[in-house]
């Protein structure tokens, strides 16, 4: 018990990047921006991005968003393409996300593979196929891909989803409410998403 309490404690304290079984081989580099959600740190190499991540302290407990932090890329002067495009449609994603078919979506490098794995189609699907202002459930999703029975899957594939925000898995819905958000201990930045969007009802 002693043990569980402290291995829970030093996981929340000291978050890991846990290195994601979809990065390529290719360098990668770590960019941080400003957000109204807190920091927003991406990792990509020159192909597109891996992951993208709000800050590992983060919890339902401390979340404070700030709608008045504009987007800022922070310290860096040399950007690869993939980055500049990362920060001008996080800049209009929380600017107003009514605008994003105006903006082109980073390139995520794992999409670029000829053979995507089912969760990799997944977030392709969703990403793809879901817009701002919209919710779809994990049945439906799963329908989607033309495999109404991996429902489980699709959960999976939302609680594994490498690229928070971008790969839009807050707006997967269950058929009777929310639906968890970071194994539900960011159930506050769901509704946060979905509420800056326009949607207050979540099911479906
Ligand atoms: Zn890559």
């Amino acid at each position: 018990m002693q043990l569980l309490k402290a291995k829970a404690f030093f996981s929340k304290v000291a978050p890991k990047a846990k290195k994601p079984k979809t990065a390529c081989q290719l360098p990668e580099s770590e960019y941080r921006f400003w957000s109204p959600l807190g920091c927003i740190t991406v990792r990509a190499c020159e192909s597109g991005l891996h992951t993208t991540g709000l800050q590992g302290d983060l919890s339902d407990e401390n979340f404070a968003p700030n709608p008045n932090q504009g987007v800022k890329l922070l310290g860096s002067n040399k950007v690869p393409q993939v980055i500049k495009k990362c920060e001008i449609w996080f800049r209009t994603y929380f600017d107003d996300p009514k605008n994003m078919n105006t903006v082109e979506r980073p390139d995520i490098c794992v999409f670029k593979k000829s053979n995507l794995a089912f969760r990799e189609l997944v977030w392709k699907t969703l990403a793809d196929t879901v817009g701002p202002g919209e919710v779809i459930t994990y049945g439906a999703l799963a329908d989607r891909l033309k495999n109404p029975g991996a429902v489980r899957a699709v959960g999976s594939a939302m609680r594994n989803n490498p690229n928070g925000i971008i790969v839009p898995c807050h707006r997967v819905v269950r058929t009777s409410g929310l639906g968890l958000y970071h194994g539900g201990t960011l159930q506050s930045v769901k509704v946060w998403l979905l509420n800056h969007e326009g949607i207050t009802k979540y099911s479906k």
